[in-house]
């Protein structure tokens, strides 16, 4: 439980952010971890060292921790900006430092590709300070090879050694590679999935109509245009409208006609056969598309659902009450365009209005 405890802790002071609104936190973050990893590297080291009775190794691998060390107490008291230049500044020292005390052979030289990825995964925009510093390090990299050629290292360490050290060299640099990119993916990928899923949530609701959760005008224009183009089935198109709606609202309240346009809703959701397409058309009246029946069948399907309408009873405050609707039904004829047909529907649905109300004019 303390260990957790402590652990939670060193992740919260690790993570905290410089207080400046204009930096990135995450920078921050990496920066921190690169020094502690660097503290660890500087540590194990100098056990080493001290196996192999390197004094002088020892002595440059303490200094190194403790001056990691100054750098990570830098990183809370300066901007983040500050503490990742320096810390760059030091590696570089240090790299250089490592190369000529040990020799190429620990492999120490690979540090500079850490940089590398650091300087281009932090989010500062100077492309052409960040493009100078990759070569100047490329230049260092290929100095440094050279510099060896040349040179023995100041302490020649034993083949064993040599290769522990390459061991643990190779370790730190995939362990730094790995933390810098996953801490800035995560940025990325986060943002990216919002966005998905923003675009969804607008298309979304450019679509629907927010009372009802039905298809709106918009989309639904969309979906016929599409349909009509080339049909595969028998379409049919209903237009039905609410009938005495201003009565309910006049009567009831507004919130009761709205409670009465939902339930009409979900009832079409629930009554008519899967695949039909059901739209809010605007105010009270309702377009259903039957992509693939006749007049006939959808003529029986709306029957139905007439039928069923009539049936809800609607909590009114003081007495209940039941509503029903008029459809105008058009078979599309394969030839039609899509204002002849929404037309004829139209027509039909009037008639109805005209003649009575309550009644599926086919
Ligand atoms: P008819 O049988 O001829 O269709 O008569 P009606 O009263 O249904 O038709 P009218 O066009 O006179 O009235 C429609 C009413 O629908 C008027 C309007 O206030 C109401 N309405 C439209 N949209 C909404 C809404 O979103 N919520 C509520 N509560 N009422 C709405
Ligand atoms: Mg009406
Ligand atoms: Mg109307």
């Amino acid at each position: 439980m303390k260990e957790t405890n402590f652990l939670h802790k060193m992740y919260q002071n690790i993570c905290k952010d410089t207080g400046d609104q204009n930096e990135s936190s995450k920078l921050i973050v990496v920066v921190r971890l690169l020094i502690l990893t660097m503290i660890a590297y500087s540590l194990l080291s100098s056990g080493i060292c001290l196996f192999a009775s390197h004094i002088g190794g020892l002595a440059f691998c303490q200094i190194s921790a403790v001056l990691f060390l100054a750098i990570f107490v830098l990183s809370y008291r300066s901007r983040t900006f500050v503490s990742f230049c320096v810390l760059n500044v030091y590696i570089l020292i240090w790299i250089m430092f490592n190369v000529v005390m040990f020799g190429w052979n620990i492999g120490v030289q690979h540090f500079i590709i850490v940089l590398l990825i650091a300087c281009f995964f932090a989010k500062y925009k100077h492309a052409a300070i960040k493009i100078s510093y990759a070569i100047a390090l490329c230049i260092l990299r290929i100095f440094l090879f050279f510099y060896c050629q040349n040179n023995s290292p100041q302490i020649a360490l034993s083949a064993e050694v040599n290769n522990l050290f390459q061991i643990i060299n190779t370790l730190a640099i995939f362990w730094s590679i790995s933390l810098i990119a996953y801490i800035f993916s995560t940025d990325t990928q986060t943002l990216e999935s919002k966005l998905v899923e923003y675009n969804e949530q607008l298309k979304k609701q450019a679509s629907i109509d927010p009372l009802t959760g039905l298809y709106n005008r918009r989309r639904t224009l969309e979906y016929l245009e599409k349909l009509l183009k080339a049909p595969q089935h028998q379409i049919s198109i209903c237009l039905c409208d609410i009938d005495f709606f201003k009565r309910v609202n006049d009567t009831y309240g507004h919130d009761v006609g709205d409670i009465v346009l939902k339930k009409i809703a979900e009832t079409f959701r629930k009554e008519l056969p899967a695949g039909t397409f059901v739209s809010r058309w605007g105010g009270e009246e309702f377009l259903l598309i039957f992509p693939i029946s006749n007049g006939d069948e959808a003529q029986v399907f709306l029957g139905t659902l007439q039928r069923k309408i009539k049936e809800i009873v609607f909590d009114g405050g003081s007495e209940t009450f039941s509503i029903s609707l008029t459809f105008g039904l058009v078979e599309h004829d394969f030839h039609s365009d899509l204002t002849t047909i929404l037309k004829e529907a139209d027509e039909k649905l009037y008639y109805g209005k005209e003649h009575g109300r309550d009644q599926i004019v086919f």
